[in-house]
């Protein structure tokens, strides 16, 4: 833990100077002294510490300063730092002052000019306030904090990040947090754009978009290298398996990912039916282990950076980012995966991600303590959703449209959820509307087969009712299938006993798509078995084609 800070402000130099001098006889061993030579200087400090959420143990204020004076001034940073020591340095014609202080502004001791001898009539009552302060604070969290509001999407997309690239945060609450809100109030003026990140070296970033918060969290946003063998696109089990096989196979590799590597995967709770881990494994696990493995075998890895295009310009191929950076290689392997299907229905768009959610989003099941929530969808992963969920939530309700599970889930999860004391399925029903004044509170059902309709109360719905391939920036450049998937080899479609449009005598390679030297793997790709393990053998089969195509050029 760094050492707490005594801030001490006088506008007078030569009792500054006297006072720094005593306090740092005493205090330098466990404490950091500093000096602030005006009230605005002391304020602008009080607002920096808070920022860093550095501890201030003590603030000692001279009373008559130009401007602002020593009350008024702990009266601001009263505010920023609630629990430190407030002591007002005085001359005798200002106690009055001083004693109305006390009530004010919660003054915990006023002191008479001068002070000497220190031992007797400076320290023994700095001791005290300080020895008081110590028994009540407990330690400051030193890392990265995020305030911004539960009920604020923005902020729910930053926490996602953050933890979807394993950077630790403390989450600060606005809506409980008085403290919060003044600090935020003195840095932006402005308590509606939300979230504010606060870094440990004083500086902040306003409702970050990912490739800004990625850059200043130390991920790498910047390819390294003018030109690759291999651009990966997207960072799910499909392009980590390829990224690490490219490079192991010591081929120039980067990887771009639009937001955390991992993918669908990482936001498993836990994923049983994978080869190696008999007992499962997180796939916020999985991921940091692939990531890690990639990184280690040579393959650059860039976070928060969203593909936006694609071009031939043979031999090469370019891929263009959001922010307008190209990046060219022989090859391209589009392994963006796809994400859930949104849910359409009156009320849900303005609630989303304030009760409302797509898939398991973990880094919200505490909030959902011992309250009731439910689970949208039939499939494994709503199954997994619910086991989840029901260990926070008092009660999971999964909403089926089916009338049974056995079409659409796995045996085993079938029978966790019927023994699972908290968890009751609706079976033939379809949710109609929510409702709720900024957070969900309720849920319209229809019963499919009568038309019947009820409402449930619910604090938050997890919806899980299928997917969307992530190729929409590839229409028109490769070939999809009609759902939209990217489609690949003996799957392009023929004419003439050809795939049509096919520029090359050859015949297209597995994974390969209607454009040489562009190749699919994983989700994205047509006809894909949508499961982490057949994502990584794709992602790692594919590079059998690269390197056949590599041959080529
Ligand atoms: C909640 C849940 C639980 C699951 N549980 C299991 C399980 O237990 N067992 C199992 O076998 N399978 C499970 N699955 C399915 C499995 O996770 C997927 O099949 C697998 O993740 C697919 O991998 P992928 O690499 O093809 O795509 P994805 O995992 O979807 O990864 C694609 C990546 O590409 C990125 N991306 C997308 N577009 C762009 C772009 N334009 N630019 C840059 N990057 C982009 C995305 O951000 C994403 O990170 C689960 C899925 C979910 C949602």
């Amino acid at each position: 833990m760094k050492k707490p800070i005594i801030l001490a402000v006088d506008d007078d130099t030569a009792v500054l100077g006297a006072i720094e001098h005593d306090l740092l006889q005493r205090y330098r061993p466990d404490y950091r002294v500093m000096r602030a030579g005006s009230a605005a200087e002391g304020l602008d400090a009080a607002k920096e510490l808070a920022a860093r959420n550095a501890q201030v143990a003590l603030f000692l204020v001279d009373q008559r300063m130009p401007g602002m004076s020593g009350i008024e001034l702990l009266g601001e940073v009263m505010k920023l730092h609630p629990e430190s020591r407030r002591v007002l340095l005085t001359a005798y014609a200002d106690t009055d002052v001083a004693i109305a202080g006390i009530n004010t502004i919660g003054l915990d001791h006023y002191l008479m000019k001068p002070w000497d001898p220190p031992e007797q009539r400076l320290y023994p009552i700095l001791d005290d306030l300080l020895s008081e302060w110590r028994a009540r604070v407990r330690p400051s969290y030193e890392g990265i904090r995020v305030l911004g509001s539960q009920w604020s999407p923005e902020s729910f997309a930053v926490k996602q990040f953050l933890s979807g690239n394993r950077i630790p945060y403390e989450w600060v609450d606005l809506d409980l947090d008085a403290t919060a809100r003044a600090l935020l109030e003195s840095l932006t003026g402005d308590l509606t754009q939300l979230p504010v990140v606060l870094f440990p070296d004083g500086t902040h970033l306003v409702a970050p978009a990912s490739m800004q918060l990625a850059a200043k969290v130390g991920l790498q946003t910047e390819a390294h290298r003018p030109f690759y063998d291999v651009v990966v696109i997207g960072g799910g089990p499909a392009g980590l398996a390829n990224a690490m096989y490219a490079a192991s196979e010591g081929l120039r590799t980067v990887l771009v990912e639009a937001y955390a590597p991992g993918g669908q995967a990482a936001t498993s709770s836990l994923i049983e039916n994978y080869l190696g881990f008999p007992a499962g494994v997180t796939g916020a696990d999985l991921a940091q282990r692939a990531t890690a493995q990639a990184r280690r075998l040579g393959a650059e890895l860039l976070s928060g950076q969203e593909v936006v295009g694609l071009r031939r310009e043979d031999p090469y191929r370019v891929v263009v980012l959001a922010d307008g950076t190209e990046l060219t290689a022989y090859c391209v392997v589009i392994a963006t995966g796809m994400s859930a299907r949104v849910l359409e229905i009156p009320g849900a768009a303005p609630l989303h991600g304030n009760g409302v959610y797509y898939g398991a989003a973990m880094t919200e099941a505490a909030r959902y303590r011992a309250k009731d929530v439910c689970v949208v969808g039939g499939a494994n992963s709503a199954g997994q959703g619910a086991l989840f969920f029901s260990r926070y939530a008092h009660r999971v309700t999964m909403l089926v449209r089916a009338l049974d599970l056995k079409s659409s889930m796995s045996s085993y999860l079938i029978d966790r959820i019927r023994s699972a004391p908290n968890i009751e399925v609706i079976y033939g029903v379809e949710v109609e509307a929510v409702h709720g004044e900024g957070a969900l509170e309720s849920v319209d059902l229809k019963v499919v087969a009568s038309g019947a309709r009820r409402t449930i109360p619910v604090a938050a719905m997890f919806i899980f009712i299928g997917v969307r391939p992530h190729a929409e920036v590839f229409a028109g450049v490769l070939a999809l299938d009609e759902g939209g998937f990217v489609l690949t080899g003996s799957d392009l479609p023929q004419e003439h006993g050809r795939p049509r449009g096919w520029p090359l005598e050859r015949a297209p390679f597995m994974f390969e798509t209607n454009m040489p030297g562009v190749f699919a793997a994983g989700d994205v790709r047509s006809g894909a078995n949508r499961r982490v393990a057949a994502a990584v053998g794709e992602g790692s089969a594919a590079i059998f084609s690269v390197s056949r195509y590599l041959r080529t050029v």
